[in-house]
């Protein structure tokens, strides 16, 4: 139990006071959880450890959603880096 929270089996409990403050949104724990990719309808698992870093290292918006396959966000970084090489 994490405030309150009962932590399913095989989940990391998070660390709340490492994320953003976000009322009911704040994750208590993380799960290994599948998503579909928005752009190529790949199914991936976003891992509980990866979430971890994403909410806690990153600080991201604990309300946010995977959307995007490892492949996809590669070709997003790539098609980023190159446009910032153009405006150079
Ligand atoms: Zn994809």
């Amino acid at each position: 139990m994490v405030n309150g929270v009962e932590i399913p089996k095989g989940a990391i409990p998070a660390d709340i006071s490492k994320q953003i403050p976000a009322g009911y949104s704040n994750r208590y724990y993380y799960k290994d959880r599948e998503f579909t990719c928005v752009e190529c309808g790949t199914v991936e698992v976003w891992t509980a450890k990866a979430q971890q870093w994403y909410f806690e290292v990153i600080k991201a918006h604990p309300a946010s959603e995977a959307t995007h396959c490892s492949e996809c966000r590669k070709k997003r970084n790539k098609a980023k880096e190159e446009q910032r090489r153009h405006m150079d």
